[in-house]
């Protein structure tokens, strides 16, 4: 094992022993192929129908709503291209500037199709204004997607303001619910959601592995054709292994959602306490909005958090910041609510897992608070 002090959750979580265990017979033993109409075929078959099940009752869905994909980039892909594509007499799709690069990608993507999109700004607390959202749509609008929260700031959307807009001109919503499933109680009925995007890798489960929910009666057109796979949406031989970690991880993640929260919401209180008794300067992103438990972006005004980053080298956080090209640039989900590209540079997401203690929340601060410190000292 590393001596790091992992603290970016929200990248990625371990494979929880319940889904390693559940998943490793699928690998060698029973590595058969779903789609097979043998006896053996029909055995994978039950097994991805269990794990379909156990994603289905983590959101809330009926099992015929869950076409899996290989992760919440795939979902999202398909949602907005499957939306527009299958409904020709509507072009338009609205969406915010704090969206993660997957759907804002996909928008701008579907613009040079000839898409009509629009990109709404947020306000300082991230949180989209519900008027100029509703003055965005009109009667060709197919689809809205907006994140249910936030990866860098933990932002959670009141879903229901956009719902609302969309169902009077028409439109689908679409919900990134990536960093929401597993560590709030995201639920498709009360969200009321048409579609949501997941990924097994953020509730430890498998990395490849991930959901559409598609509510009954909405219709998609596929992205990726072949044998009809997945109810015609999603051809593709089905990763069988990664499926059944997916469906052990929701089982355990609905299990322990409310304990993990609970536990989490410590953990991050234990950190911003210590950075807030032993620094100057420091600011809590987002503090008065409803946030995810375990997410807590920090600015340590004065300190380039890359710069703080390198003096605290155990220590595994994200800076938000997108390395394009050996580039880093300042987050756009900072910089959407209003914040200077040097502000944004001087911000640390930090967030909790399972696996996090309050020991290694103790020692983060300290080696935080001593990285943050050098950093001010030398560019002072
Ligand atoms: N959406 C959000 C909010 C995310 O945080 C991520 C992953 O970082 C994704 C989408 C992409 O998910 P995946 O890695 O499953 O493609």
């Amino acid at each position: 094992m590393s001596n790091h002090i992992y603290l970016d959750y929200n990248a990625t979580t371990p494979v929880a022993p319940e889904a390693v265990d559940a998943m490793t017979p699928w690998f060698n033993e029973r590595f058969w192929n779903a789609a097979s109409a043998h006896p053996l075929g029909a055995m994978a078959n039950d097994a991805v129908e269990t794990a379909r099940q156990q994603v289905a009752d983590l959101i809330g869905a009926h099992p015929n709503e869950i076409v899996f994909t290989s992760g919440s980039t795939e979902s999202i892909n398909l949602a907005l291209k499957g939306v527009l594509s299958a409904a020709p007499d509507r072009t338009g799709i609205v969406t915010a500037a704090t969206e993660h690069k997957a759907v804002l990608d996909t928008v701008a993507w579907l613009a040079e199709q000839g898409a009509s999109t629009c990109v709404l700004p947020v306000d300082a607390s991230g949180q989209i204004d519900l008027e100029l959202f509703a003055g965005s749509m009109n009667e060709h609008t197919a689809v809205v997607s907006i994140m249910a929260a936030n990866n860098e700031t933990g932002v959670i959307a009141n879903l229901a303001g956009p719902v609302d807009a969309a169902r009077r001109y028409g439109a689908l919503v679409h919900t990134d619910a990536t960093q929401a499933v597993g560590r709030i109680n995201f639920d498709v009925e009360h969200s009321d959601v048409d579609l949501a995007s997941i990924s097994a890798h953020k509730i430890y489960g498998p990395k490849g592995v991930g959901a559409l929910y598609v509510r009954r009666g909405v219709r998609i057109d596929a992205t990726v054709h072949g044998g009809g796979h997945e109810h015609n949406m999603r051809s593709g031989t089905l990763n069988v292994a990664g499926i059944v970690g997916f469906g052990a991880a929701a089982e355990l993640a609905a299990k322990q959602r409310d304990d993990d929260a609970e536990r989490s919401t410590q953990l991050t209180a234990q950190l911003v306490a210590g950075l807030v008794a032993q620094l100057s300067d420091v600011e809590v992103i987002s503090e008065s909005a409803p946030r995810l438990p375990n997410t807590v972006n920090v600015r340590f005004a004065g300190a380039d958090a890359e710069a703080v980053m390198v003096n605290a080298p155990t220590i595994a956080v994200s800076s938000g910041s997108a390395c394009t090209s050996m580039v880093p640039h300042p987050s756009h989900v900072l910089t959407a609510m209003g914040m200077s590209a040097d502000e944004a540079s001087e911000c640390l997401r930090f967030s909790t897992g399972r696996p996090t203690t309050d020991e290694s929340i103790t020692e983060a601060v300290t080696a935080l608070v001593s990285a943050v410190t050098r950093v001010r000292e030398l560019t002072r």
